[in-house]
């Protein structure tokens, strides 16, 4: 299969809690290669944006003010398969669901804050990843 790309970003808790640096140790020793990089925080304004597609959603004002509670790490990876690998790598969205030694079960507190984003289909992660990065951020 053709290797693809994948968006991800490391949330305002595990960047706090001091996981970076063994967040994108995983993801490398994975199989991902790091293709952007970057650290920021998020204002309102664009948290919003970027989590638009839950606007209706019960949880979409926490998520919001918590996704701009402090500074998180956005990244592209590549890798073949990299949508659905990525999926298995950081394991469910409720940590505590998520498999033993997946992301979210190694890093995670809760459903809420819960360590890593990942896209959830090729064409999300082609926008989600074109929201943080211009073309010459790509390497
Ligand atoms: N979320 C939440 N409560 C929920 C479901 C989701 O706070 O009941 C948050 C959580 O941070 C999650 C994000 O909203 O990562 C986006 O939800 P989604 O269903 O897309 O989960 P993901 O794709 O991140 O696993
Ligand atoms: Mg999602």
């Amino acid at each position: 299969m053709a290797t693809n790309r994948t968006f991800t970003m490391i949330k305002p808790d595990a960047v706090a809690n001091g996981h970076t640096g063994a967040i994108l140790d995983d993801m490398i020793k994975g199989g991902f290669k790091v293709i952007a990089l970057k650290y920021t925080r998020l204002s309102d304004e664009i948290a919003g944006q970027f989590y638009g597609i839950h606007r209706e959603r019960p949880f979409f004002k926490d998520l919001v003010s918590f996704m701009s509670s402090g500074p998180i790490v956005a990244a592209i990876l590549e890798k073949d398969n990299a949508v659905e690998d990525f999926r298995k790598l950081i394991g469910a969205t409720d940590p505590s669901k998520a498999e033993p030694g997946t992301i979210r079960n190694k890093y995670a507190k809760s459903i809420d804050a819960n360590a890593v984003h990942g896209s959830d289909s090729d064409e999300n992660a082609e926008l989600e990843g074109s929201f943080f990065f211009t073309a010459f951020e790509r390497f």
